[in-house]
């Protein structure tokens, strides 16, 4: 269980937006002057983001705040908001920044405790790379979280919109994104961040993090594994609907129709089928449910290996509305990757009437955070698996006759 709290200090505990184009210039006068312009985030709770560390520290959590200020200036803002701490690292503390692991490293080996036992607090998709490279946890605080559509591919572990949540790490695997508590077999703590939302032109909103085989974290994810196995059979479709079911618990919005995206022409099972049936009692009565409310009218071929373009001409013109619905839509989808399906499905049903569409997805695809070159040939390393041991490991894709490198998945 997490028991140390590591923060980014300058987008996290304390608003320094305005002071950085001239903290990247490394004006320094200027800098000085620009302190003056750095606001706590006006959350609506009871305690602020950077009296959080406090707060931990009276309940016996150690605490660091990493900053990419100069200690001078890192020290100055600590002071001047009075933020508690046991150990800073600052700027000049490590030769290599975030994303690099190397402050988080620092700050647990300050701390005494281990990476595994300690958690990243900040605010942008380096700072998720950086704890997953360090082997924390990672949190995003949902009052400093960047656009919605750059965050949706590199979400945290957690997201949380309430400096309070922090102040429970016994609930942090029941506070997770819906999905993945439930195909975890946990029963989970509903809020805010249990849902993630993913921008879009249609908003698009997601029940949790799907990763590729090729990305460390599929392993360690019974999301991954049983969406992948939704595709084939509904043995698995107990936990999607338990997690669609809190997301109508937790929304405060519904619409007049629930309709899933369509099977391809050549697939005869509808993968929502069975799910829908098992969610139902947890969809709000006065929304419609709508299996076949839309069909797929074109071959669409070799979809997954095509670039975003290319998704886009393949599904232009591949899906009608059955019949007119005028209302708002829900529109469920299983994995969001490029969001060209779940679009193309959208204008299908704005076509046929719809005031509104909203989408809601099983699963984000998610950017591999471990991208990895070969030291040796410079070619990307994969992860890959010891038929044998089931060990995962990076191997080279240089392939079998040219090169053969191979590295542990966790060194150190
Ligand atoms: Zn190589």
């Amino acid at each position: 269980m997490v028991s140390a709290f590591i923060f980014d200090l300058d987008r996290t505990l304390v608003d320094c937006a305005t002071t950085d184009l001239w903290r990247e210039a490394r004006l320094r006068p200027r800098v000085r002057q620009d302190l003056n312009h750095v606001k706590a985030f006006a959350v609506t709770s009871e305690t602020a983001p950077h009296e959080m560390p406090g707060r931990l520290k009276e309940r016996g959590h150690p605490v660091a705040v990493v900053s990419s200020f100069p200690r001078w200036c890192a020290e100055q803002l600590l002071e001047a908001f009075g933020i508690a701490h046991d150990v800073l690292v600052a700027y000049e503390d490590t030769v290599e920044h975030t994303p690099h692991p190397a402050p988080l490293v620092r700050a647990a080996e300050q701390l005494h405790v281990r990476a595994a036992a300690g958690c990243f607090v900040g605010s942008d998709a380096v700072d998720v790379e950086a704890s997953f490279r360090a082997g924390m946890l990672s949190i995003i605080a949902g009052w400093s979280m960047g656009p919605a559509d750059r965050m949706a591919s590199a979400a945290a572990d957690l997201l949380v919109y309430t400096p309070e949540t922090l102040l429970q790490p016994e609930c942090f695997a029941r506070r997770g994104y819906l999905a993945e508590v439930t195909c975890a077999n946990l029963e989970p703590l509903v809020h805010r961040g249990s849902i993630l939302p993913c921008g879009g032109q249609f908003e698009q909103y997601a029940l949790g993090r799907y990763f590729a085989r090729e990305d460390p974290r599929h392993a360690g994810s019974a999301l991954a594994e049983r969406i992948l196995e939704l595709k084939h059979s509904d043995a698995d479709a107990a936990p999607f609907a338990a997690a669609l079911t809190a997301f109508f618990r937790q929304v405060e919005w519904t619409a007049d129709y629930l309709i899933p995206v369509p099977p391809k022409p050549n697939q005869p099972r509808n993968r929502f089928e069975v799910l829908l049936a098992l969610a139902r009692a947890g969809i709000p009565v006065d929304t419609t449910l709508t299996l076949d409310g839309l069909r797929c009218v074109k071959r669409i071929d070799n979809y997954k290996s095509l670039g975003a373009l290319d998704r886009s001409d393949a599904v232009a013109g591949a899906f009608e509305a059955t019949a007119p619905r005028n209302g708002s839509v829900i529109l469920l989808d299983d994995v969001i990757t490029t969001g060209e399906t779940a679009n193309a499905c959208a204008r299908a049903l704005m076509a046929g009437g719809a005031s509104e569409v909203r989408v809601v997805a099983l699963a984000r695809d998610q950017h591999t955070v471990a991208g990895k070159v070969c030291p040796l040939c410079g070619r990307p390393m994969k992860v890959r698996m010891n038929r044998s041991t089931g060990e995962r490991f990076w191997g080279c894709s240089g392939g079998p006759n040219r090169c053969h490198h191979t590295e542990s998945l966790n060194p150190g």
